[in-house]
Parts: structure tokens; C-alpha cells; sequence
């Protein structure tokens, strides 16, 4: 009910932003604050949220330790499904140029954002010479990198130590998604901030409609391909299933996705399908999917790239290959990163944004038509997970019931 809510009261938000940006351009600074501190709130939380989450994602893998062959099986899959949906998501934003025929307005100098370090620069910095200074320059990578090898480097200490740290860990990371929650309550208001300003600055409000309409198309045809072709192919031919009696057992947790946008939320029922309908064991079903929950978005990787290359082309920013390269690791790691809650997507996109250097308010043109995609790429997110236990029950010997 309360998410319902917070639906209504975005689309209201988004009407109102329209026609004050329209009829108000003059008085749109009252306003246009309310904007800057929401995306002030998501660049505060950004950086907690995914070192607990890291830490705890790593933790988690690695606590099992009769797991290991599954946690790297786990693994392989949900990085390659991932870098699947995210070459898709690039291939179909660089045919189709969603933005290309539409050059954003802007008050503001956006030179700035597109300084472009060298790749070389970029590989290397990953590894940071003072890890405060890469928290303080928000440099994403470097903070990945530090999280990933201090959760693993948590689980080479004695008992005691292990244990602390990893509830300290996990108990931070459940704080860091009440304020995410906590801010997303706000994003009603960001949003009328941001998309009056937005609005406000264009001269050719129709171009930048005919643009919104392409960029969904190109996120829809792309989750459609990857949950259509990419993960049935999969499914065939290494988990030896037919995916037509898969994803009979398994719609209600694609439904639940798809209205709830929350994989975390359709766990439960995520589990209870694929182990009573489709048969996986619960030893690889509760292993994999609140992992996979958790770290495993094809449709949030997708969506994020094909998100990222579209402003790039509505600002009028030529990605260079690195750029491109950069924007799928990044693509990769962010979508790792991201809370399996609505929404979250919003937080971990500038992580790529930064990156390459594309402008943060770019986000705000998107946000229109964000519950919409957010509701498809959920599902995408969770019919991986479910296509990703019953590929890796096969492999482990598991006879299934579809
Ligand atoms: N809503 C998505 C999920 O829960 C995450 C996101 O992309 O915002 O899977």
C-alpha cells in the first residue's frame, strides 16, 4: 500500500513539475533546491550503502565453505549473465541513438563533467594510494575494490574477529537501506525539483518526449531479448530445461517482481517456486537466490548502460571505446551493487555516471518513465536468478520436476 502510494505520489509530482516548469520557467529556483538535495541525499548514501553491502555480499559467499565450487559456479553465471545483458543494452543504444536527435538545453557549464582520464589512468587507480582520499574523491572503483578485499580478507581472521566484524557489517548495511528507503520517501519532492528545472531549460519539450519514448523502447526490446533469447538459451543448453515449463513454475515470483520492483521483496516467493515448483534442492535454492537477490540484475545492468549512453548522447558527449569499456565495468559492478529495492538504481547509476563523466542531473530527464522500467527490469533481475538455480542444480546432478 505504501509503495502503491509513493507511485501516485511520483506521477503526481511529475505532472505538477511539468506545468510549473512550463507556465513558472521565471520562479523555477523556488523550487529547483528541492532537486539538489535529493541527489545530495543519494550521493550521501551511496558510498555506505555499497561498501556494507560489498562486505556483506563477500562475507555471505565465502561463509559457507562447503560451498566453494558453488559459490564459483554461482558466481560465473551471474557475472556472464550480467555482461550478456549489458552488451545487449550497449549494442542496441549505439544502433538505435536514442538521444542522438535531441541536444539537451542546459543553463549550467557541463564541460566539466566530461573530462576524460585515460583508461590506463583509470585501470590503475582502482587500486588507491590512500583509501580516505578515494572515499572523499569518490572514486567508485577504488571503494569497490577496498570493500570486496576487506570482506574477503575479514574471512581469513580468527573466529572472534570473523564474527564481529561481519555482523557489524551486516548490521550497517540493514541502517544504510532504512535511510535509502528513508530518501526514497523524498523522491517525490526531489523529483518536482529536478524535472521543473529540466523542463523549465528546454526550448523543445516535444524532442525531448520523442527521445523518453525511444530510450524506453531501446531498454524494453533489450530486457525483452535478454529474458526472451540470452536466458532460455542458457537454460536449454546447460541446464538442460525446457524454459517454456520453467517459467510456468516460477510466474508468480516474475509477477510479484514486476509489481512489487523489489527483488529483495520477492525473495520469499522466489524460493518457494523454484524449489516446490521446478524442484531445485534448498541447498542450492538458499544459497543461490538471496545471493543472487542481492548482486545478480541483468535488467538493472542493461538498464543502467543503455541509461548512462543515452544521456551521454542527449548532453552531446562522444564516448570514446574506453568510455565504453569503462561504462560496462562500471555498468557490471553497479548493478552488483545495487539494493534489490524500487528504485535503487537511481543511487548506483552515478557510479557510472562518474565514471565517464556524464552530468548527475542527467538522471532527473528519465525519471518520468524510471517506475515503469524499474517494474520490467525487476522481473528481468528475478527470472535471471530463478534461470540461474535451475542451470546450476542440472550441473550439480539435481533432477528437476519441469
Ligand atoms: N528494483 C530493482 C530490484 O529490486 C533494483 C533496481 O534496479 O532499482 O531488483
Amino acid at each position: 500500500m505504501k509503495r502503491f502510494k509513493l507511485h501516485w505520489q511520483i506521477l503526481v509530482a511529475l505532472i505538477l513539475a511539468i506545468i510549473y516548469g512550463s507556465f513558472f520557467k521565471e520562479s523555477v529556483n523556488y523550487v529547483s533546491w528541492m532537486g539538489d538535495l535529493f541527489i545530495r541525499a543519494l550521493k550521501m548514501i551511496v558510498i555506505p550503502l555499497i561498501i556494507t553491502s560489498l562486505i556483506t555480499g563477500v562475507t555471505n559467499v565465502g561463509s559457507s565453505k562447503s560451498l566453494g565450487r558453488l559459490s564459483i559456479k554461482t558466481l560465473v553465471y551471474y557475472i556472464s549473465t550480467s555482461i550478456l545483458a549489458i552488451v545487449t543494452g550497449l549494442i542496441l543504444v549505439n544502433i538505435i541513438k536514442p538521444g542522438a536527435g535531441f541536444e539537451i538545453s542546459v543553463t549550467e557549464d557541463i564541460s566539466k563533467y566530461s573530462i576524460v582520464k585515460p583508461f590506463k589512468e583509470t585501470l590503475i587507480n582502482i587500486i588507491p594510494d590512500n583509501i580516505f582520499k578515494a572515499f572523499t574523491s569518490e572514486n567508485m572503483l577504488s571503494i569497490i575494490f577496498f570493500s570486496i578485499l576487506f570482506g574477503f580478507f575479514i574471512l581469513q581472521v580468527q573466529k572472534k574477529h570473523r564474527d564481529l566484524l561481519t555482523d557489524f557489517f551486516s548490521a550497517s548495511f540493514k541502517v544504510m537501506m532504512k535511510i535509502t528507503l528513508f530518501i526514497i520517501k523524498f523522491a517525490p519532492l526531489g523529483i518536482f525539483g529536478i524535472v521543473a528545472k529540466v523542463i523549465a531549460e528546454q526550448e523543445n519539450l516535444l524532442d525531448l518526449f520523442k527521445s523518453i519514448g525511444l530510450f524506453m523502447v531501446v531498454v524494453i526490446a533489450g530486457l525483452i531479448f535478454h529474458a526472451v533469447v540470452t536466458l532460455p538459451s542458457i537454460l536449454k543448453l546447460i541446464g538442460r530445461t525446457s524454459p517454456v515449463r520453467f517459467v510456468n513454475s516460477v510466474i508468480t515470483p516474475l509477477l510479484t517482481a514486476f509489481s512489487t520492483q523489489s527483488s529483495n521483496a520477492t525473495l520469499p516467493l522466489t524460493i518457494e517456486a523454484v524449489e516446490d515448483n521446478a524442484g531445485v534442492s534448498n541447498k542450492i535454492s538458499s544459497f543461490t537466490l538471496p545471493l543472487g537477490a542481492t548482486i545478480n540484475m541483468d535488467g538493472t545492468a542493461l538498464y543502467e548502460l543503455v541509461v548512462a549512453g543515452f544521456i551521454a548522447q542527449i548532453y552531446g558527449i562522444d564516448l570514446t571505446v574506453s568510455q565504453q569499456v569503462i561504462m560496462v565495468l562500471t555498468a557490471l559492478l553497479a548493478s552488483i551493487g545495487t539494493a534489490a529495492i524500487p528504485m535503487a538504481s537511481l543511487v548506483t547509476m552515478t557510479i557510472i555516471f562518474t565514471a565517464v563523466g556524464l552530468p548527475l542531473e542527467g538522471i532527473a530527464i528519465i525519471m518520468p518513465v524510471e517506475r515503469i522500467l524499474d517494474m520490467c527490469r525487476t522481473t528481468v533481475n528475478v527470472w535471471s536468478d530463478c534461470c540461474g538455480a535451475a542451470t546450476i542444480a542440472v550441473s550439480e546432478g539435481e533432477k528437476l520436476k519441469v
